[in-house]
This record gives C-alpha cells, structure tokens and sequence, in this order.
C-alpha cells in the first residue's frame, strides 16, 4: 500500500520532470527542423537557378558568337568573291579559328541551291528550296535549327544568316559539331551527379545527357515544358528510375531551346543530412540526458521522502515514550511524596520506641540482657533504613520538582559531592568505583542548580549506562572533576571507561531523539536538553569519546 504510494509519487515526479522539459524540446525540434529544412532547400534550389543561369549566359553567347562569325564572313566579301573555292576555303578557314565548332561552311541562292560549300560533304548542287530551315531564314533572317541527322546521318545542328546584294539574297550556312557544343552545354559539374543538358520546345534532347538519354529521344521526365521566358523555374522530381532530383530549367535567348541542369536530391541534400543526423544525435544524447536525469532525481526525491515520512514517524513514536515517561516521572514524585509520610511515621515511632526503651532501662524496668541488644541493633537498622529510604524520596523530589529558575552562585566543591550521593548507591550496586576530584581552587560559578543538577545527573547515569553495558556488574571507573582553566571559565567534568561512543554516533548525540538504547531506555532526549540549559548559562558542552576506552563530557562554565 505504502510502497505503491511512492511508486505513484516517482512515476509522477518523472512524468512532469519529464514532460516539462520534454514540450519545449520537441516544439523547437519541429521549428527549428520546418525553418531549418525549407531554408536549407531554398538556398540549394538557389544555388541550383544561379548555375542555370550563368550556364544559360555561357551558351547563349557561344551561340551568338558562331552566329557574328557568320555574319562577319557575310559582310567582308563580295558574293561572287565569296564564292570562288580558295575564298570558300579561307572563310572556311577563318571560322575555324574562332571555333572548332564549325565543321563546313555552304552559299545559297535564293531559289535553295547551294552553290559554293566547303565541307567533307559533297553537298554543293543540291536544292533546299523546300527546307524548311531555308524559309524560315529567307523569312526571319537567322535560323538556328534543333540538332539533326540530315545526308550525312551524324547528329549537328546548323546556323544560317542572310547577305543582300542589291535585290538578290545569298543565304550563309554552317554546321556546327554537337560534340563540341556538348562540351559547352555540360561544362556544369555540381557534384557527382549534377549535370546539364538541353531540349527543345518538343522536350528532345539536343545534347546528351551524362546519366543517359539518347540524342533526339524525348527526356521522359519532362512531361510538359515550361512556359517559353527568361525566368528559370526549379522543381523537384522524380525521373524515370525514381530517383528525385532538383532541377532547375530556362530558355535560352537566342534559340528555343531548354537548358536543363539538374542533381540528385540525396547529393544535393548530402550536407543537410548530415547536419540531420548530428541533429538526431544531439536529440538522442540530450533525451537520454533528461530521462536519465529525471529518474535519478525523481527516485532520490521520492527516497529523500521515505526516509523523511519514516523519521518522522519515529519521531512521533519516540514522542509518545517521551511523554510517558514525563507521566512516570510526575507520578513518581508523587509516590516519593506519599512514601515520606509513612517513613516520617516510622521513623518518629522508632523514636519513641528509642526513648521508651531509654526511661525503661534507666527505671531499671529491663537489665541489659542479650535480648535488649537485638531489640537496640534493629531499631537501628529499622533507623538506618528509614533514613535511607527518606534519602532515596527526598532525592526524587529534589530532582523532579519544577524550580522556578533561579541563578545563583554555586560553588563545585560543595555541589558535586551532593549530587554524587543521588547515584553513589545505584554506582555500587553496579560495582562501579566513583572517584571526585575537585579542584581546591575552584571558583565559584553562576547558575541554576537545579538545572545544572540535571545535566550532571543525567551525563551521570549515561556513564552508568556505558560502564554497565561493557563492564556488567564490576570494573566500573567513573571519575566526576571539577577545575579552573585560564580563560575564566570552570571545567566540569564526566569520564568513564564504558564503551565509548563511534565517530558517526558523535555527530548525532546531541540531537533530540537520537538514542542507541533499546525502546524504553531511552528516549534521546537527554543530551539534547543538557546542551541546551549549558548553553543558557553562558557555558558550552564538549565530548571526548574513544570507542572502547570510554568517554568524557566537558561542562565549561563561565565563573563569578
Ligand atoms: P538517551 O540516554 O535517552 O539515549 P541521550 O541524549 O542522553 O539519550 O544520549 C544519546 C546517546 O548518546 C545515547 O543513546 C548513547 O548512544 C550516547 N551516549 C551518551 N552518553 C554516553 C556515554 N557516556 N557513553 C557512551 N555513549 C553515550
């Protein structure tokens, strides 16, 4: 009943000690982790946007350069200048030095026939009147195409630009080599799997791509294009594998092409993840910090609590002895006071017994004979005997009745040996040997006798207790001293040769109610009231103790 208490009161002490703290953890847990997570997302999907940009930059001005390229040789000849193979050549020749991208080079008329080309095709009489690349420049003035296979079935893509001459129009056409354009579209690394690659408006990959993806096949994973600007838009999705990657996507400025860069989310995250996991650490050790500590505390609390409910229960029980015996020391001055008056009786009767006897012996009414000699010895026993017994009573109520406290000067030589008489009997009979040893230079001191009394009584029957507990009925040594010491002070003392005391009980003597006697023998009062009437009259209270040797209490006392 009593066990299951406590146990309900640990298991609520931890539950609050651990929920208290618990709330606030875990709510900043989850917003630290929302804040810290989106954060962490956002910065890498701006990272991610900002190389997709750069990039797009990078590309757009390789285009435009081979488109000036283009132009360039346009604008510096004369058409039919132009034309001539040497200058074909040379022009040829001058494009590849700006970029190696340039793999042939073709002069149109109007009507698509291609009249001069320098190039490893022999491509020069064919017509593209129908083409639709050829319309599209007569039209639009440039023309990029999408990568193709075209005659020569190997994938490139081809720029055109237009010449006037008069009313006539040339159209200027070269190849570029996708393998080098790849070069410049993947020069992105972000990690190990970050890659970039472009498609066009049908989602047609015009580079291809590291992870895979053939030229010209459709990227699976984007299924609707973004809309045609300039914005770059990053998502987050899964490819055909199922493998979730940042992605992040624009249009080029001059073509209709997608730029593409994308990484896989576990790499891009790779960081945040192990922030994630240092986190998770960090929630493990501290929550196992706070469970373990909470235990700790909510058992030495609910310990320290048990032992409090049974000190206190001892406290109270050791109360009750204490008033009992308070009771049995009222009532016993109370039979001391009944027994004095019978013993007055008998001891006036044994007077007059005494006196009668005398006036008969003198009236020579009884001669000395044996008998009269008993009849003398045992009224002197019954006389010897009454006045012992009157002792003992006078003794009780000396010691039991309530003085009002009364200072007054007292003087050790005279005071001790009168209290020795109070326990020399019992002494005695417990074969112990008591030995006083007052100073002759004693002063006198001030005091309450009686409660002075007290105290020595009390240290004296202690002493008692000792010596009998180790010694039994002989071998006794009490010794009661008295002397001066410098310091105006006067020194009482208490030594005898019992049992002694141990260093951890010396701690606790003088604390009310801590007794090593059996219940009934002692209540633990005594010492603790003794240190408190010493200390009222100005003195202090001191113990030697040498378990198995014995002990010595110290009264100081301040003198006259
Ligand atoms: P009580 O005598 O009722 O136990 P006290 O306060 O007088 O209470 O004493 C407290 C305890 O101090 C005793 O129980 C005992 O263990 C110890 N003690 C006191 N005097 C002596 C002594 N002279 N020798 C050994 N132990 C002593």
């Amino acid at each position: 009943m009593k066990d299951n208490h406590y146990h309900l009161l640990g298991r609520k002490i931890l539950a609050s000690m651990l929920v208290v703290p618990a709330v606030p953890f875990v709510l900043l847990l989850i917003i630290g982790s929302y804040y810290f997570i989106t954060t962490a997302q956002n910065t890498t999907m701006a990272k991610m946007a900002r190389i997709v940009e750069d990039h797009r930059q990078i590309v757009d001005s390789f285009l435009s350069e081979r488109e000036s390229d283009l132009q360039f040789a346009a604008d510096s000849y004369d058409i039919l200048e132009l034309i001539k193979p040497e200058t074909m050549s040379q022009v040829f020749e001058n494009l590849q030095k700006k970029s190696a991208a340039f793999t042939d080079f073709g002069v149109f008329n109007q009507t698509g026939v291609h009249v001069a080309y320098h190039g490893p095709y022999a491509l020069a009489g064919k017509n593209y009147a129908d083409a639709p690349w050829f319309r599209q420049v007569l039209k639009d003035g440039l023309y990029i195409s999408d990568v193709f296979l075209g005659y020569r079935n190997i994938p490139h893509f081809i720029i055109a630009v237009v010449k006037k001459t008069g009313d006539r129009t040339w159209i200027l056409r070269a190849t570029i080599d996708t393998s080098i354009f790849k070069n410049v579209v993947e020069k992105i690394r972000v990690g190990k799997t970050g890659e970039a690659y472009i498609l066009n408006m049908e989602g047609r990959f015009q580079t291809q791509r590291r992870s895979g993806g053939d030229l010209m096949s459709k990227d699976p994973t984007l299924e609707t294009m973004p809309p045609v600007n300039l914005a770059v838009e990053s998502t987050v999705r899964k490819d055909a594998q199922g493998e979730t990657f940042l992605y992040a996507a624009t249009w080029l400025k001059n073509k209709d092409w997608l730029l593409v860069a994308r990484q896989e989310k576990a790499e891009a995250f790779k960081d945040l993840n192990r922030i994630a996991y240092l986190v998770i650490l960090v929630i493990l050790v501290g929550g196992l910090m706070i469970v373990s500590l909470a235990l700790y505390v909510s058992r030495r609390l609910v310990g320290e609590m048990e032992h409090i409910d049974t000190e206190k229960e001892e406290l109270g029980r050791q109360l009750i002895v204490a008033g009992r015996l308070a009771e049995i020391g009222e009532m016993s001055a109370g039979f001391a006071h009944e027994i004095n008056n019978p013993l007055q009786i008998i001891r006036s009767e044994q007077t007059l017994i005494e006196t009668i006897l005398e006036d008969m012996k003198e009236r020579g009414d009884v001669p000395p004979s044996e008998d009269l000699a008993q009849i003398h010895d045992s009224l002197d026993q019954i006389k010897f005997q009454v006045d012992r017994a009157g002792g003992i009573t006078q003794g009780i109520l000396k010691f039991a009745r309530k003085k009002e406290s009364s200072i007054r000067e007292i003087d050790l030589k005279v005071f001790v040996p009168e209290i020795i008489t109070l326990v020399k009997r019992k002494a005695n009979v417990e074969g112990i040997h008591v030995a006083v040893e007052i100073d002759e230079g004693t002063p006198l001191i001030t005091g309450d006798a009686s409660q002075l009394e007290q105290v020595v009584v009390n240290l004296l029957n202690n002493a008692i207790y000792a010596i009998v507990e180790r010694h039994g009925p002989s071998g006794g040594e009490l010794v009661v001293s008295a002397a001066p010491v410098t310091d105006g002070e006067v020194v009482l003392s208490v030594q005898d040769n019992g049992g002694g005391i141990s260093p951890e009980d010396m701690e606790k003597i003088f604390t009310p109610f801590f007794t090593t006697k059996p219940v009934g023998k002692g209540t633990g009062l005594g010492l603790s009231i003794c240190y408190g009437i010493v200390g009222k009259m100005g003195g202090h209270m001191e113990v030697k103790s040498e378990t198995g040797r014995g002990t010595t209490f110290f009264i100081r006392l301040p003198k006259v």
